[in-house]
């Protein structure tokens, strides 16, 4: 662009066509070589587009008309698509959201990680899809409102805001989200209930929270309230319980002003505390405040291929570090010698042992606290005295992380490299730091083996990858 060219301005119009997709899914294009990100356009759109915010080299515009759709444009299967803060690519067919998302993991691996292209198309492996893109969903949080006219209403939040749109029918979730949903607003209508108001904390259905067992079909409904019961609750219930594989239904109360939704505790109404499911064979119980993977088919893909990636044999010592509740680690647990978890969260824990438990599995270990501090402290501990030789104690075979978006502390990844583990699983839910720790990884010995991209989240913008490095020496 020449020094005298003016950018766009708010407010102008122009017919662009979309070449590219942003990190939220958004669609990219220029006109006369500045850049235009507009929400809701798929890439091979061609589109008019409206400018809202002009920077200097780019801005953001709203999608007016699609004048050419592309090829990969479909049809979204929810008519507030485009409103919901939800979904971000329904409007992409599911083969090409499956390909953006391959294609977001092997650029970053390139930009970031320093990789070949070369290299990286002859390892990269197709991103593992789902046979149905949509209702993979086993957990529901539905925030309660009020309308125009007074009554109560359900749905989910507009696009970064807390405005709710009425809706009982995500795509995403399960279709008896629905029942549950009008049962309780036809409750709170006929008793006068009200729902609670962020903006004057009075008022008293906020949120419920809705859970589905995919392998068990069993349901919990957790109503989270502005005080510490419901009135006539009875009849609430009597409606609730009668539909089919109703198992858990509590109250969870929170009088916080803040926009955490779950109370600290949880009273049963009726029926146990918690939900029974599988995944992959191992049983799980899950309360209201439990984490529990939220597409349990994409999971159990998941757990399989980190399985498959760890390849273990039987006499391997395996260390899963940010293991949540234990997930990964009692799926190892069934080919290890012996696996250790290590999770910052104190109550993940203790979900963590209670689920070994109860699956009979004892060669697993658990340690509370942060991967960075436990795995060296742990590892200078045994290396001290003598065991690293001794072919067990500081000795790891396989490492396997998971961690948060902000990928591994590099202190962690130095003793992982000390340690000298024949494998590392690297699981991760960003792209940028997965690929600037296998740079450091690769630097340290390691040899980048196999990458593939799971999709955990149809019609959204999140992409989580496995991958598998092996010691060079080895
Ligand atoms: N592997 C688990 C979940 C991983 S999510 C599963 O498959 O279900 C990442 C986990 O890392 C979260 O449970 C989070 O609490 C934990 N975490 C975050 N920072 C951590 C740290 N520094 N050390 C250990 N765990 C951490």
């Amino acid at each position: 662009m020449s020094m005298t060219q003016k950018p766009m301005q708010k407010n102008d119009t122009a017919v662009v066509k979309i070449t590219d997709i942003g990190v939220n899914g958004e669609g990219i294009g220029k006109v006369d070589g500045y850049t235009l990100f507009i929400k809701d356009a798929v890439i091979g759109d061609t589109v008019e587009a409206k400018v809202m915010k002009a920077k200097k080299n780019y801005g953001y515009a709203r999608l007016m008309e699609v004048i050419e759709p592309s090829p990969d444009r479909v049809a979204p299967k929810c008519s507030f698509a485009r409103k919901c803060g939800g979904c971000q690519i329904q409007e992409m067919s599911y083969e090409r959201q499956l390909a953006f998302k391959a294609q977001k993991v092997q650029a970053n691996l390139e930009r970031v990680g320093g990789f070949s292209p070369q290299f990286l198309n002859r390892i990269m492996e197709p991103a593992l899809g789902m046979d149905s893109p949509f209702g993979y969903r086993n957990k529901a949080q539905f925030p309660f409102g009020t309308d125009k006219e007074g009554n109560p209403v359900t749905g989910f939040y507009a696009g970064r805001t807390h405005d709710i749109i009425p809706n009982t029918d995500c795509a995403l979730g399960v279709s008896v989200n629905r029942e549950i949903l009008e049962i309780i607003l036809n409750f709170m209508k006929k008793n006068k209930i009200p729902s609670y108001d962020e903006k004057t904390g009075k008022g008293l259905i906020r949120h419920v929270l809705i859970r589905y067992g995919f392998a068990t079909r069993e349901i919990m409904v957790c109503l989270v309230v502005n005080g510490r019961e419901i009135p006539d609750a009875g009849e609430l219930i009597s409606g609730l319980s009668k539909i089919p594989g109703m198992t858990s239904i509590t109250l969870s109360p929170n009088m916080r002003r803040t926009n955490v939704i779950m109370g600290d505790s949880v009273d049963v109404l009726w029926g146990g505390g918690y939900i029974t499911d599988y995944i992959g064979g191992i049983k799980y119980q899950i309360s209201p405040l439990s984490f529990y993977q939220v597409n349990p088919v994409q999971t159990e893909n998941l757990y399989s291929l980190v399985l498959e990636y760890a390849d273990l044999k039987g006499h391997e010592t395996v260390w899963d570090l940010y293991c949540g509740i234990g997930t990964i680690s009692i799926f190892l647990a069934q080919r290890a010698r012996k696996v250790y978890g290590v999770e910052i969260i104190p109550q993940a824990i203790d979900d963590a042992r209670e689920n070994a438990k109860i699956n009979g599995i004892e060669n697993v270990e658990f340690f509370v606290g942060r991967a960075e501090e436990v795995l060296p402290e742990w590892y200078q501990e045994h290396a001290d005295a003598g065991e690293a030789s001794a072919g067990n104690g500081a000795r790891a075979d396989v490492v396997v992380v998971d961690p948060p978006r902000k990928g591994c502390d590099e202190t962690l990844l130095r003793t992982i490299v000390e340690m000298a583990p024949e494998r590392v699983v690297y699981v991760s839910c960003d792209p940028a730091t997965l690929a600037r720790d296998l740079k450091y990884l690769c630097g340290q010995g390691y040899m980048l083996e196999r990458v593939r991209a799971v999709d955990m989240f149809p019609e959204t913008v999140h992409v989580e990858t496995v991958v598998r490095l092996q010691r060079k020496d080895t």
